[in-house]
């Protein structure tokens, strides 16, 4: 494989492993972060705030004119600022909101129209469960993640016939920093997995590699969880 691939948040966790997958299967990897920092195997890294709609047009920009037309865009960066709803600050509602969602919007509005041109592109939203199993202290990041399966259903229909697709992955419980440290409320999500562990960053990178391969041309507007089981039947 050959591709230019463009993945947000490739400086650690599931961005990461999304990141090193491409790389190890021979692919052009440009990495986003907001530190700029990407395996080392990237192409290219370059330092974004996501939630900064003409930082992210910049960055995408310059990957075309070294890389050509984008073949993949992985929207993966995000943030958590949990806070029960009744004493979320404005702040906390709206950073999430940005990152999340914001930066999901502006990633895919920046690749679209080189991919349209290039009539082949695949778009891969990282979502989450928590918008289909409803965590407490996460009104803010639901509320995001459900924002993006709406953007991502909507965008596959109108790119559908232009050759590109545009799926979700949901990742359920991956072991990262943004998990590292939610005490009590891990044992109660581990409970709720009927595989009875947490997942690698490495599972959500295969299932993206899928998506983002020949083999998956005909998957386009899907929601995959990746959860071992926690959000089966919702
Ligand atoms: P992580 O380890 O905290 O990594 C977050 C990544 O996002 C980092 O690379 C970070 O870059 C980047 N990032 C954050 N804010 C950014 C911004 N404003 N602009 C550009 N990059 C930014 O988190 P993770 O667990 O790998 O999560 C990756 C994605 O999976 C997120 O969308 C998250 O919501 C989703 N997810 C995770 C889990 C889980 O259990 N871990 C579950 C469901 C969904 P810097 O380090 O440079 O700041």
């Amino acid at each position: 494989m050959n591709q230019h691939v463009i993945v947000t948040g490739a400086s650690r966790g599931i961005g990461h492993a999304i990141a090193q997958h491409f790389i190890d299967q021979g692919d052009r990897v440009v990495g986003l972060s907001r530190s700029g920092e990407a395996p080392s195997g990237c192409a290219k890294s370059i330092a974004v705030d996501v939630s900064n709609s003409e930082e992210v047009a910049a960055a995408v920009k310059v990957s075309i004119e070294e890389f050509g037309p984008v073949d993949t865009l992985v929207a993966n960066a995000g943030i958590t600022k949990d806070g029960l709803a009744m004493r979320m600050s404005d702040e906390q509602w709206r950073d999430v909101l940005s990152i999340n969602l914001d930066g999901s919007f502006y990633s895919a509005r920046a690749v679209i129209p080189s991919m349209i041109k290039a009539r082949n592109g695949s778009i891969i939203f990282i979502s989450s469960i928590s918008p289909f199993v409803g965590n407490p202290g996460q009104a803010n990041y639901a509320a995001s993640k459900a924002g993006v399966v709406g953007l991502a259903r909507s965008l596959a229909t109108e790119v559908a016939g232009r050759g590109v697709t545009v799926n979700v992955v949901a990742p359920g419980l991956i072991d990262t920093d943004m998990t590292a440290d939610i005490g009590a409320a891990r044992d109660a999500m581990l409970a709720m997995i009927p595989m009875g562990k947490s997942g690698q960053p490495e599972d959500i990178a295969s299932v993206v590699g899928f998506l983002a391969s020949n083999s998956a041309r005909y998957v386009t507007g899907q929601i995959i969880a990746v959860d071992g089981g926690m959000s089966m039947g919702l």
